[in-house]
């Protein structure tokens, strides 16, 4: 890209959180949220979405910007890194002082070498008793992770993200291996960025949250992922306020895409609508797209799950249940957890998405709570037993998973006889080369290695006798309709498409 570097300004830091599960992620995220977001503004959050931004004064004094990505961290990361995009400048490696490196945390210090990010590791939980930070930084130092004063340079932090001890220094922190990073962005040119979340909201339609990584958005321009596309005509930072213009390193959501866009899709955007339209164009005839080998995650819903049950030994149980209920193009998110009756701020958390579920196990809902879930037309589900719960939720994970159209060629035809035609339809005969011909089957009609474009067999024969297929090495008579008139020599490949639940 050549680009003057005058125009090149500070970016803000994009901030991923990572850990083995329970360690503290979450805690920290909502201890960070809740402190760090202008009080007033805060209360304005009513809905969860999966990256904020908050300010934080650094060593000199200035207030600094800080984005957070507010998703299961380890997934999105992967998901991400599998698609050549970093959305994260920096990750944070969260490790409880009382537990150790565990599984996870090696599996995220993976993640977070092979993207090559800098990376920083939070030791939490310090308020615990049983919490021992010298214990934690050896098996830090047992598992190549070596952090400063123990053999290494990666910065380290002890805290707790329950109390909030030490998360303004691991603030600090952040800035300065921002700082270090020299993270640039240039805001005269058209956004860029990356799909970090997306659903279908019965409601409003197609909404998907992404964080910019470069560049400016304003109303009126086009933005485009993948195949998908939408006008910018509503836009709204994290806090669900409707704006008219995001740069980076800010986190925004937009309504009205075309398709749901798939979590980890490069974002680009234009400021003509044709360009954007050539751009989807040209996404939906390359042929990673809807093939059957395809490999792509095409449209990933999440679903978000609110959890009460009567005791923490069953909610982890049913936590863990859950966790293997897994689907390519669904992920359960469970945003809110615990134990005790479902009470009005589960269903405020909630509120968010129309997609949430709320499940109370052996629990109640408190009156004040149902009303606010009746006005909001939000059910409350009570379970008694594990496996109903989870079949419930299996069940609705296979009711919300994006259809996916996967496209067969069945074979190559090639035309040896054009009989006649009479508007759009034609008699044609032809020989298959390879696979089979199908009555009914639709075609892409290829010239000289050229699509030209497509058709459908009316009627198809085999020695004068109607027939449904014709296989390799056999002649074929055939009515066929198509706006393009078909000449000898012409390749037809035919194909089916079938949806895939
Ligand atoms: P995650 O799975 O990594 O997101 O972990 P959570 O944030 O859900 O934390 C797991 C449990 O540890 C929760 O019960 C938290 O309240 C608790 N927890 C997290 N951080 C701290 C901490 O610093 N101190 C204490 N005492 N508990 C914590």
């Amino acid at each position: 890209m050549s680009l003057k570097s005058s125009k090149l300004v500070e970016r803000s830091p994009i901030v991923v959180i990572m850990g083995h599960i329970d360690h503290g992620k979450s805690t920290l995220l909502d201890y960070i949220r809740k402190s760090n977001i202008v009080a007033s503004e805060s209360g304005g959050i009513t809905q969860h979405i999966s990256a904020y931004e908050v300010t934080h004064k650094n060593a000199a004094g200035e207030e600094k910007r800080i984005t957070f990505l507010d998703t299961p961290g380890h997934e999105a990361f992967k998901g991400m890194r599998s698609r050549g995009a970093h959305v994260a400048d920096i990750a944070v490696l969260v490790v409880s002082a009382e537990d150790g490196v565990k599984e996870q945390t090696i599996e995220a210090f993976k993640s977070i070498k092979e993207a090559g990010v800098p990376y920083i590791v939070a030791i939490n939980k310090i308020d615990k008793p049983n919490a021992n930070v010298d214990k934690t930084k050896q098996t830090l130092t047992e598992n190549e992770i070596y952090v400063e004063g123990y053999g290494g340079d990666v910065p380290w932090v002890a805290i707790s993200a329950k109390t909030g001890a030490g998360v303004p220094e691991l603030l600090d922190v952040m800035l300065l291996v921002a700082e270090l990073a020299e993270l640039k962005g240039d805001t005269h040119k058209p956004a860029e960025g990356i799909i970090i979340e997306s659903r279908m909201d019965p409601k409003k339609g197609i909404v998907a949250t992404l964080v910019i990584t470069d560049g400016t958005l304003k109303k009126g321009m086009f933005v485009v992922a993948e195949d998908s596309l939408t006008p910018v005509r509503m836009m709204e930072n994290f806090m669900g306020k409707s704006i008219d213009t995001a740069t980076f390193s800010s986190p925004i959501r937009l309504t009205g895409w075309s398709n749901v866009p798939s979590v980890g899709a490069i974002v680009t955007s234009y400021v003509n609508k044709k360009d954007a339209e050539e751009v989807v164009a040209a996404a939906l005839k390359s042929p990673v797209i809807d093939r059957p080998d395809d490999k792509k995650e095409i449209g990933v819903v999440i679903i978000p799950l609110i959890i009460k049950t009567d005791v923490a030994g069953t909610l982890e149980a049913i936590v863990s249940e859950l966790s293997k209920l897994k689907h390519e193009r669904v992920k359960i998110k469970i945003i809110q957890k615990g134990v005790g009756a479902i009470g009005e701020s589960d269903v405020k958390t909630g509120l968010g998405s129309a997609n949430t579920l709320i499940v109370g196990f052996h629990t109640k809902t408190e009156p004040l709570a149902a009303e606010l879930a009746s006005r909001n037309n939000i059910a409350i589900h009570h379970f008694d037993i594990i496996y109903k719960l989870t079949e419930w939720v299996a069940s609705i994970i296979l009711e919300r998973a994006p259809h996916i159209e996967v496209t067969e060629d069945l074979g190559e035809v090639r035309v040896i006889r054009f009989f006649s035609q009479q508007k759009d339809k034609q008699v044609i005969g032809g020989k298959v080369q390879t696979g089979k011909i199908t009555n009914g089957a639709r075609f892409r009609i290829m010239r000289r290695d050229a699509e030209i474009g497509e058709g459908k067999v009316t009627e198809l024969q085999q020695q004068k006798i109607k027939c449904q297929e014709v296989l390799e090495g056999a002649e074929c008579g055939m009515m066929v309709e198509s706006k393009f008139t078909i000449v000898e020599r012409d390749i037809l490949i035919p194909y089916t498409k079938t949806r895939k639940q």
